[in-house]
């Protein structure tokens, strides 16, 4: 029918659980329905493609080298939280009780899949441990078996360093993943923190 089309199924079939039938559903429903859409769309992906990295010294999104959490001279300096994603950190910083900062690994370990050490910048977040300023590391990935796991092998190599590591209370439910527990308990689960 048309190339461009085809072009554009295919692209649309990049996005995570998208299969060829809903790639083509989403083409037709952009170039018959929505060509303004479209058009956002394009300059959206165009503009972000181009800007956005990850932070220097927190490893999460930002258009700018540090980010404005990393850049806030307000945070303590002496803290290091480190989450899996920018949802999870979203979540412990609705809870208001974490003044540190962050290292956001975006992922965890998981062998299954393929996703090893270096794949999550490991070596970046051992330098931002060891900056001479970091005094506590407090791992909050998820309680996932996979969060777990994680959590257990920063731990073992941020101390093999003489690092103070702690891990968040077990108030959040095993199997739990911060994205879904509510503010309150992430909050206590940040207080009774307990070294790891
Ligand atoms: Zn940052």
């Amino acid at each position: 029918m048309s190339r461009s089309l085809d072009f554009l199924t295919e692209a649309l079939r990049r996005l995570p659980g998208v299969g060829p039938k809903s790639a083509q559903r989403m083409a037709f429903h952009l170039l018959q329905h929505d060509r303004e859409g479209a058009a956002m769309l394009s300059r959206a992906l165009y503009q972000a493609v181009d800007t956005v990295h990850h932070c220097a010294m927190c490893n999460t999104f930002a258009d700018t080298e540090v980010c404005d959490l990393c850049a806030d001279a307000s945070r303590d300096r002496a803290l290091l939280c480190v989450v899996e994603t920018p949802a999870d950190q979203m979540m412990i910083e609705q809870t208001l009780t974490y003044k540190g900062l962050y290292f956001v690994l975006m992922g965890r370990l998981s062998p299954l899949d393929g996703i090893g050490p270096r794949d999550l910048h490991l070596d970046k977040l051992l330098g931002r441990a060891a900056d001479g300023a970091v005094n506590e590391v407090v791992l909050a990935t998820n309680f996932t078996n996979e969060g777990e796991a994680t959590a257990h092998y920063i731990s073992e190599m941020l101390k093999a360093r003489g690092l103070k590591v702690s891990r968040l209370a077990r108030g959040v439910p095993v199997g739990g993943e911060l994205e879904y527990v509510d503010a309150g308990t992430i909050a206590r689960a940040m207080l009774d923190r307990r070294s790891a």
